[in-house]
């Protein structure tokens, strides 16, 4: 059905897992941890099971919604609690661009190298991908404002920013994001501002860019990524004030509600985290495994571009084909020319995911060199 635009086609993170498993390959490809969540969480998802059972509201457990909102600071009626941030992306996808009938189709930009579910999802509700490059040199991947400026036409709806940035690690800068801000009122487009690495961060703490554009900036989060549980699939979508109710009664078409005991945990959980700095230990440890895969990379002679958050890093080593790596070295890895969809990727560039154990790490450490 969707064979012309493969919109069907595995995505790049199923088919490195599905090789990496079928190879016994350490899997440095697909972003999950593979460590276990904290016991908190599953404390409070062993009450709720049996105790929440039926759908919550469509809008979300208000229990789930107040803790969103305390952590970000928002008001509780701004906030749609989703399926994972996934979900998150597609009801505003659905919501703010699509064919605009009688016309050309909205247009939606996005970053590149760029998060795989973000063309698609443009694609399935109708609207134009558009993509802009990042800038890679020596200091790493920047935001390039005149091809920015560039791309913006009168046809554009939205513009998707992912701070911090999978797959490069990079975290914007406020002045970068005041650039797009400006922008974004100039030209009276939606900012769609993932933010579900907003925890994980090595350096300065992200500035969320809807405290600079709140009347059109829509911020997406994860409880997966917040909570090292990517497998829950609760999310949320943080709107700007009044535009929660929309954002909702087109979420209940799709998945009606997210699971109504998993958001109860996660509720109890977000309060738990935001109290007893859960979120410094996060970083602390992702920050060493971080350190372990750059120094055991560069050792081996790659150019590692050091991330300022997510649980990913870029580098550059020549010669080595992922297909290859997987099947023959027994690593897993993301090449980065699968997040390159409108425009040519810089030559030789992986990314690699560093949220598994520290003996995983350095088991693939010895595969690369190896492998070498
Ligand atoms: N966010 C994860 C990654 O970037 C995977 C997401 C997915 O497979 N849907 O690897």
């Amino acid at each position: 059905l969707h064979a012309r635009t493969r919109l069907s086609a595995e995505s790049i993170f199923s088919r490195m897992s599905r090789l990496a498993a079928q190879r016994g390959a350490v899997n440095l490809g697909q972003g999950f941890p593979s460590t276990p969540p904290p016991a908190f969480l599953l404390e409070a998802a062993r009450r709720a099971v049996g105790t929440v059972d039926q759908y919550s509201p469509p809008i979300g457990l208000p229990a789930l919604r107040e803790a969103v909102a305390q952590d970000l600071e928002v008001q509780p009626e701004q906030v749609v609690i989703t399926c994972g941030a996934t979900e998150a992306m597609f009801a505003l996808a659905q919501t703010l661009y699509g064919p605009n009938p009688g016309g050309q189709p909205d247009e939606l930009i996005a970053f590149e190298p760029v998060f795989d579910i973000y063309l698609p999802q443009t694609v399935m509700v109708g609207a134009t991908f558009v993509g802009v490059p990042l800038n890679l040199s020596a200091e790493g991947w920047r935001l390039d404002i005149d091809a920015l400026c560039r791309a913006v036409t009168p046809r554009t709806k939205a513009l998707i920013v992912n701070s911090p940035f999978n797959p490069t690690g990079s975290v914007f800068t406020r002045a970068e994001l005041q650039a797009i801000a400006d922008l974004a009122r100039e030209h009276d487009f939606w900012l769609i501002s993932d933010e579900v690495y907003d925890e994980l961060y090595y350096d300065v703490r992200p500035v969320s860019l809807r405290t600079l554009a709140p009347e059109r900036t829509f911020t997406v989060g994860s409880a997966g990524k917040r909570l090292d549980a990517t497998g829950w699939r609760v999310g949320w979508i943080v709107t700007p004030e009044g535009a929660a109710p929309e954002v909702a009664g087109l979420h209940q078409w799709t998945t009606f509600c997210a699971p109504a005991p998993l958001q109860a945990a996660v509720a109890e959980a977000l309060g738990i985290a935001r109290t007893s700095g859960f979120y410094d230990g996060l970083r602390r440890s992702y920050l060493k495994r971080m350190q372990l895969l750059a120094a055991g990379l560069r050792d081996l002679g790659a150019e590692v571009f050091t991330p300022q958050g997510t649980y990913f890093l870029t580098a550059r080593l020549p010669g080595v084909d992922a297909e290859r790596l997987v099947t023959e070295g027994g690593v897993a890895v993301i090449p980065l020319e699968a997040f390159y969809r409108t425009q040519p990727a810089p030559p030789e560039m992986l990314r690699l995911a560093f949220c598994k154990s520290e003996a995983e790490i350095e088991e693939a450490l010895r595969r690369l060199k190896g492998f070498l």
